[in-house]
């Protein structure tokens, strides 16, 4: 349940409790404030947890390998907003949709409640493998 979701249902939140917020901001006041932020500004918080010792050993499987499960998703998508940067797609219509989207990794163990999210990989327009040095998925900060 959402912290919005526990202040309603039980008066208070652990933004409240925890943070001495007077006002939880919604998930609009969220995006709003993270809109101009470069997801590379964000890849910092994903390394300084794994270079933590000892942060990924309950992620180790029998065998000594570790599970990842793989995920892509948008989190953009118009018909009338794009930029270079943008996929596209030809819709049943005949009309364009301009989107981004990336591929989410997280680390997973078999009876462990806890997974450690890997920074996302943004996926980029790209005609064709010419650079056998280039990654498959391109970072943006590639670019
Ligand atoms: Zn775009």
């Amino acid at each position: 349940m959402s912290d919005i979701g526990l202040a309603a249902g039980q008066g208070r939140s652990n933004c409240q409790t925890l943070f001495g917020m007077a006002k939880i901001p919604t998930d609009n006041d969220i995006r709003q404030m993270l809109d101009g932020a470069s997801p590379a500004a964000f890849d910092g918080l994903f390394d300084q947890a794994i270079a933590v010792a000892g942060t990924l050993e309950p992620f180790r499987c029998p065998g000594g390998r570790r599970l990842c499960a793989l995920d892509g998703t948008e989190h953009f998508c118009s018909r009338n907003i794009h930029c270079e940067r943008c996929l596209t797609r030809k819709r049943s219509d005949g009309g364009t949709e301009y989107y981004h989207s990336f591929l989410g990794a997280t680390l997973v163990a078999p009876g462990h409640t806890q997974v450690m999210p890997l920074p996302p990989e943004v996926i980029v327009p790209q005609d064709a493998y010419s650079d056998a040095n280039q990654p498959v998925i391109p970072t943006e900060a590639s670019h």
